[in-house]
């Protein structure tokens, strides 16, 4: 049996449903299958004392992308730029694709 996979994926558009940055957009960098969990480029941004190494030779604070839940976010379509939801679609050499369900749209490049 194959893993339930979420719809998004790495490099998706999405935009925060929830919290105090809802509304936000930015660019997935990661996906934690296992935990159902979204890393999204300058969305839940927590800041981390660092110690003095070879890249910060002073240390001091960083700032850093926080995982959050993939149900907090939605995708945006590329094509309509809406927030939509995922259908899938058959081509006819038999592989699935992502579509938009707002315009019907292939998600994936290819
Ligand atoms: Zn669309």
């Amino acid at each position: 049996m194959r893993k339930k996979h979420p719809n998004i994926r790495k490099n998706d558009k999405v935009i925060v449903r929830t919290g105090k940055e809802v509304g936000k957009i930015g660019t997935v960098l990661k996906v934690d299958v296992e935990k159902g969990r979204v890393i999204v480029e300058k969305v839940n941004m927590i800041k981390r004392h660092s110690r003095p190494s070879a890249k910060t030779a002073q240390g001091g604070i960083i700032e850093k992308e926080a995982p959050m839940h993939i149900s907090n976010v939605m995708i945006v379509c590329n094509k309509c730029a809406e927030p939509t939801r995922i259908g899938k679609r058959k081509l006819e050499d038999g592989t699935m694709v992502r579509v938009c369900k707002k315009c019907g749209e292939p998600m994936d490049e290819k």
